[in-house]
């Protein structure tokens, strides 16, 4: 089930994405929306009888974190490698904070701190319950679905911060979109970006260094996740610069693509 957060015009609603997708996960274009009562993360999938037309109404991050998004660095060999990192031998995490997600066709808004701002194109995990601890075999059932992830990073800031807080967590630096898939064999997905049109990343979900269970029991061994919290599982290789009137799309498949254009901050 796909699972959008829309508007068409007036407050945020969320709905089910029904018809057909492609391999990439584009939908067809008789797509259509039935909207939801409520979160479905906290109230369950209960449909209405309103329904649009997915091309007719504005989608929004599928999900707004309700405490945070934990990102997860050089969790791809080649990209360890492509910044002079040796592979951790644990996972690396960091935070982004909440107020950091924006939605598809959102701009990314380029600081003015920064003069190397870089896209990460990422597969990421929704949770959906409180959990602490969970146990590798039961991280299955803590996770809500997934959705596809642009990690911004503003690469200078990084590096000079040695921490990340702000080099990665300007706001609009974490587009999430464009809906949650909530079945999803997440063991080989290709995670793609393209800059302008251009082929830049070119990986797959089965090159990561820690699985999926294994960062979400990592993480929570270390701090409770909330329903809606997100995890970044990390980017492939071919990270890379993006200017003002740049178009950024990544792409999962089985879950679809998530374009953003970057706008200078006036
Ligand atoms: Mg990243």
């Amino acid at each position: 089930m796909r699972i959008a957060r829309f508007t068409t015009g007036d407050d945020p609603q969320y709905g089910v994405v029904t018809g057909d997708v492609d391999e990439l996960g584009i939908p067809s274009e008789d797509s259509m929306i039935v909207a939801l009562a409520g979160d479905p993360l906290h109230v369950g999938v209960n449909l209405t009888d309103q329904e649009h037309q997915l091309e007719a109404v504005r989608l929004l991050a599928p999900v707004i974190p309700r405490s945070k998004v934990v990102g997860i660095g050089r969790n791809y060999a080649g990209h360890a490698a492509e910044l002079g990192n040796e592979v951790p031998a644990e996972p690396l995490m960091f935070l982004k904070q909440n107020t950091s997600v924006v939605g598809p066709g959102d701009p990314i808004f380029y600081p003015r701190q920064s003069s190397n701002v870089h896209y990460e194109g990422e597969l990421a995990v929704v949770i959906g319950r409180i959990c602490r601890d969970v146990p590798v075999e039961r991280v299955r059932d803590v996770i809500y679905g997934y959705t596809v992830g642009n990690d911004v990073t503003a690469r200078d800031l990084q590096k000079n911060d040695v921490q990340f807080t702000r080099g990665k967590g300007f706001d609009s630096f974490c587009p999430l979109g464009p809906w949650i898939e909530t079945e999803l064999d997440t063991s080989d997905l290709r995670v793609t970006t393209h800059l302008n049109g251009d082929l830049v990343q070119d990986g797959s979900t089965k090159d990561l260094i820690f699985d999926i269970a294994t960062l979400v029991a990592h993480i929570t061994s270390v701090m409770t996740l909330l329903p809606g919290d997100v995890i970044l599982t990390g980017t492939p290789e071919g990270v890379g610069p993006m200017n003002p009137g740049d178009e950024v799309e990544v792409a999962v498949t089985g879950i679809g693509s998530l374009t953003n254009k970057v706008v200078a901050r006036d």
